[in-house]
């Protein structure tokens, strides 16, 4: 099998095999065109011979992504991308506008393993995992397509990165790497559904990353029956694995937390949150549920979003309302793939 070139890192490729008798020049070149000018195809290096084009094509593979839909909010000119991979898969990426610039948020994962009972990914199954190179392609996509700076990255479309971390890490290098786009691992931000041996793994590293945390319940029974993945890793060890996450990192982790309509957005639930989250390294931010299709629960109003923000600044908290944008066009991860899988079915 053909080796997939966007994931090496600088390092790596200039110590494959194939560029042993290739002037290192050469290597800096092939990495400029991959991760800073964002070709996608060989033949758009113009400025390598063509019979190393030819070998490189040989050699390597090009695993990008390939558009099959994109739809653009005339509201707030959030676009929602719909990609099929090499082999077919199809995964989602969003492109989203703010005061801060662009943001894109990137899928990890074909489908999802975690079910989460409100989330589309998961509803759609896993597949497999993406590599780094599929990755990074959805970044670079979105980027040439907006002909702008790309100022942040989430890793928080399909997918559960911390199942991926290998290839977390690899996207992370790359990305980061000033011969390519050189975003600072400051303005990326890796969100988990609470995996804790990795959340562990993460924080020894001691990256400048955001660590976000999709909590949605602060009780173990409410939270088991919303997330699975809380069986494996109730809520006392989880926020001892962040608790240590914040102290060895210095990093502060964004709570995720998606209202439930007359669930999770109780006084107990706000009590409880500024029991387990006050006065430390945390910041909480309130999502009103996207509702899907199985509605196994119900939304908020943006004021009841707000009442239960209001609830939780005065109990001591840090705590925002995240805008819903895309709204119009089902920016709701994993939506429109779920969609175009039942089509093909
Ligand atoms: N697996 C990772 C990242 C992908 S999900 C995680 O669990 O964090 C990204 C975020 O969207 C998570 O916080 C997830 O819980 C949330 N989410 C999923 N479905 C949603 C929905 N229908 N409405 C609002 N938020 C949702």
């Amino acid at each position: 099998m053909k080796k997939d070139i966007l994931g090496l890192s600088f390092e790596e490729l200039k110590n494959e095999d194939f560029f042993k008798d290739i002037p290192s020049y050469r290597v800096e070149q092939v990495f400029s065109w991959l991760h800073n000018k964002n070709v996608s195809s060989f033949d758009e290096m113009l400025n390598l011979p063509k019979s190393l084009r030819e070998n490189l094509k040989e050699t390597y593979s090009f695993n990008g992504v390939a558009l099959v839909k994109r739809l653009e909010s005339p509201t707030d000119g959030t676009v929602k991308y719909l990609f099929s991979l090499s082999d077919g898969e199809l995964i989602e990426t969003v492109l989203l506008k703010s005061n801060r610039g662009l943001s894109v948020c990137i899928s990890t994962e074909v489908g999802c393993k975690m079910g989460c009972r409100f989330c589309a990914s998961t509803k759609a199954g896993f597949s497999r995992k993406l590599t780094a190179g599929e990755m990074l392609s959805q970044v670079y996509y979105a980027r040439v397509d907006s002909g702008e700076r790309i100022g942040s990255v989430m890793l928080m479309g399909i997918g559960e990165p911390l199942d991926n971390l290998n290839m977390v890490f690899r996207f992370l290098d790359n990305i980061s790497d000033s011969r390519g786009l050189g975003l600072s691992h400051r303005h990326i931000s890796v969100s988990t559904c609470g995996l804790i041996p990795e959340i562990n793994i993460l924080a020894e590293k001691r990256l400048q990353i955001t660590l976000s945390l999709s909590l949605h319940a602060p009780f173990d029974d409410m939270r088991s029956e919303m997330m699975p993945i809380n069986n494996t890793y109730p809520l006392k060890s989880l926020i001892a694995a962040c608790d240590n996450y914040v102290n060895t990192t210095g990093r502060r982790i964004s709570i995720e937390y998606t209202i439930i309509k007359g669930k999770n957005d109780t006084k107990i639930c706000a009590e409880r949150l500024a029991e387990l989250f006050k006065g430390k390294l945390y910041h909480i931010n309130l999502i009103p549920l996207n509702e899907i299709k199985e509605k196994p629960y119900e939304s908020v109003s943006k004021s009841e979003a707000y009442e239960f923000q209001n609830k939780l600044i005065k109990l001591g908290l840090n705590a925002t309302v995240r805008r819903r944008l895309g709204a119009d066009i089902d920016a709701a991860c994993g939506q429109l793939r779920r969609d175009e899988t039942e089509k093909r079915m």
